[in-house]
């Protein structure tokens, strides 16, 4: 018998796996493991770090006043109902740890992002896992699933690993068909990705129990910094607002977010790249007889014949120094998830995955 036992729901996590991040004897690694930006830090947030350097002996500010107007202005939302947090996923715990406890229930799609179980456990709630509909979020299943019990829906849209998203109508369908005292968390971090697609920020305006939460370690190119935000009813955010630890971020760390969003110059170029690399690595793959959908963020799912026919895909682009994401965690065994890269890195994930093909498999 263990002399101290944990809160209820802790011992049920699952550690999270992160993407590897390199291969053995070799420094030439593309990492195309964990949807990072494959230009980098943005050169103005680089310049607000340096900047920063200088100042990390004095204590940040407590109301991150200064990087909540830069997001409010350059999204047209009011900052007193924006919340940052230490990366998106600091804002995803806020909202479980404030709305569900033993006892209540947390719905996440069949594919949802990982971190949606370990963070319903560590509020000692319980995971409700809804079946999605070939590799979509499917909303009449979502509210079928709804019972007495249920706090929260975490929706992650566009969706990791699957890349395809609910169109605005069904989003609307979606908010509308769930009771007004169920939270909806639309988790859009790949957001930029995706054409035309507000991230749920006008719902989150106007209903009473939607939250959008967005991120700056995807396209933003600030992963290794951690910072996100969530925008919502400002019931709901004064609330989580309780929960913030009055240091959560660094001078640091919002100094080079808002040099980050108010260049929305390099955004758009990310973006561009983003989209001609997807529609050439989705090409390539379907040319080479491998499935996948057409994808709204900066990965595209690739699925093979089986699980060992994706272990020795991916063992074939290690060989090649390529490191992308085996998807079994998400329940694709026969899936790799390929971060998006760069006109180099893309060339060689096609040439790596040719041969691959030509040698026989
Ligand atoms: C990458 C990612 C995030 C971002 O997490 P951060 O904590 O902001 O780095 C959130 N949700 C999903 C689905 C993601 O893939």
């Amino acid at each position: 018998m263990t002399l101290h036992t944990p809160q209820p729901g802790i011992l049920e996590i699952a550690l999270y796996e992160g993407g590897k991040s390199s291969i053995a004897g070799r420094d030439d690694v593309v990492k195309l493991s964990s949807n990072e930006n494959p230009l980098g830090v943005p050169p103005a947030a680089r310049e607000a770090i340096v900047k920063a350097a200088g100042r990390v002996h004095v204590y940040p500010s407590t109301d991150h006043a200064s990087l909540r107007e830069a997001i409010g202005a350059v999204h047209g939302l009011d900052p007193a109902r924006i919340l940052c947090g230490v990366g998106s996923d600091e804002v995803l715990q806020f909202v479980t740890q404030a709305y569900a406890g033993p006892g209540d229930e947390i719905l996440h799609t069949e594919h949802g992002f990982s971190m949606y179980p370990i963070l319903a456990h560590m509020a000692g709630a319980t995971p409700v896992s809804v079946p999605e509909a070939e590799r979509v979020v499917d909303v009449d299943a979502i509210l079928e699933a709804v019972t007495e019990k249920t706090r929260i829906v975490l929706l992650t849209n566009p969706g990791n690993p699957t890349g395809t998203m609910l169109a605005d109508a069904e989003l609307l369908r979606l908010a509308d068909g769930l009771p007004e005292r169920v939270i909806l968390v639309i988790d859009a971090a790949y957001a930029e990705y995706a054409e035309g697609y507000d991230g749920g920020a006008a719902l989150a305006g106007e209903r009473r129990n939607v939250l959008m939460t967005r991120t700056f370690s995807k396209i933003y190119g600030l992963g290794g910094l951690r910072i996100g935000w969530g925008y919502g009813p400002q019931e709901i955010i004064d609330v989580l607002r309780r929960l913030r630890q009055p240091f959560n971020l660094s001078d640091l760390q919002m100094a080079a977010a808002e040099a980050a969003v108010r260049d929305q110059d390099w955004v758009r170029d990310c973006a561009a790249l983003n989209r001609d690399q997807r529609a050439r690595l989705t090409g390539a793959l379907r040319q080479l007889g491998l499935d996948c959908d057409d994808s709204q963020t900066n990965f595209v799912l690739a699925r093979f014949a089986d699980g060992e026919s994706a272990a020795q895909a991916d063992q074939a682009l290690q060989d090649d120094g390529i490191l992308v994401r085996r998807a079994t965690g998400y329940g694709f065994p026969e899936g790799l998830r390929i971060t998006v890269g760069d006109k180099d890195q893309t060339g060689r994930v096609i040439a790596a995955l040719t041969r691959w093909r030509e040698a026989g498999q």
